[in-house]
């Protein structure tokens, strides 16, 4: 097992998308249940040439653009900028003191996970767990915090593999999730807000990609930056958490839930680098 740690002062800008245009013509078909050859003449390709475009996520030249982002509700001109390779702008993210983006990676399936805390008290908060405890564990000591609650975004294992390390390590945590059969005192319930130092986190039910999906919004950082929000696999630059089941459900929450707050909403994505809400409007595909 691999393990990648962000280094403590810089978001690394190096962080490819997640999602490729084939990813997105693929979720999207898949999410409407459109077979895949339908898609194939909507572009006036075959569906070998699909079938590659969607593995690799450029096309080879003669496809029609207009037919595909129609029949699968997507945008042409975001796809086209997709392929173009349009990113999310580089975020400096240490200007939310405290905040740390941890990649953890068990041989190809790259995970964030997110740890936030309050400067004075040395309170902290971590949200989603990623594949293992060392990395947490090495922030925990170099920052001296001590991790008081434990957010979870959905309870897909990348997301809670190192539930268990955690636990151990900090037998006091308080865990807060939706997820079903959790016990009642760790759900959350509507309303619900928690301090972490001067911070503050409340929660947004954003199922769709998984039934137990959760956004996190935090605010209260020194020096006024903006809020962010912890979006799981709801949302992710440029694309989103694939939805085979839900697909219109989990379009109508990022809506609803993630794409209304604020522009300069920090995006925090389960997958991927860092993104904000502005750019998610002008930008993501699944939107228009
Ligand atoms: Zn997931």
């Amino acid at each position: 097992m691999s393990l990648d740690i962000k280094p403590l002062s810089r978001y690394d800008s190096s962080m490819p998308l997640e999602d490729h245009v084939g990813d997105i013509i693929r979720k999207s078909r898949l999410g409407l249940g459109i077979p895949a050859n339908r898609v194939a003449t909507a572009g006036r390709i075959t569906p070998e040439h699909l079938a590659e475009f969607e593995e690799h996520g450029q096309p080879r030249d003669g496809v029609h653009f207009a037919g595909i982002s129609e029949l699968l509700t997507l945008d042409r001109a975001k796809m086209e900028a997709l392929l173009d390779g349009w990113e999310p702008s580089n975020h400096d993210i240490t200007r939310w003191h405290h905040l740390r983006q941890i990649e953890t990676d068990d041989g190809g399936m790259a995970v964030n996970c997110f740890l936030v805390w309050d400067h004075d008290s040395g309170a902290a908060g971590l949200f989603d767990t990623g594949w293992t405890l060392k990395p947490i564990q090495t922030y925990l000591e170099q920052q001296r915090l001590q991790l008081q609650h434990l957010f979870l975004t959905h309870s897909h294992h990348d997301h809670i593999a190192a539930l268990g390390a955690i636990r151990k390590l900090a037998p006091e945590l308080r865990l807060h999730s939706k997820i079903q059969g959790a016990p009642a005192e760790q759900r959350l319930n509507p309303g619900d807000e928690f301090e972490i130092g001067t911070l503050r986190v409340r929660f947004r039910g954003t199922p769709g990609h998984a039934e137990d999906g959760v956004t996190y919004l935090i605010d209260g950082f020194p020096n006024q930056v903006p809020a962010i929000a912890i979006v799981g696999d709801a949302i992710f630059a440029g694309s989103m958490g694939g939805a085979r089941a839900h697909f219109d459900l989990a379009r109508a929450k990022i809506r609803e839930e993630i794409l209304s707050l604020p522009g300069d909403t920090l995006l925090c994505p389960g997958h991927g680098p860092i993104t904000t809400v502005a750019e998610e409007v002008a930008h993501n595909p699944f939107f228009h």
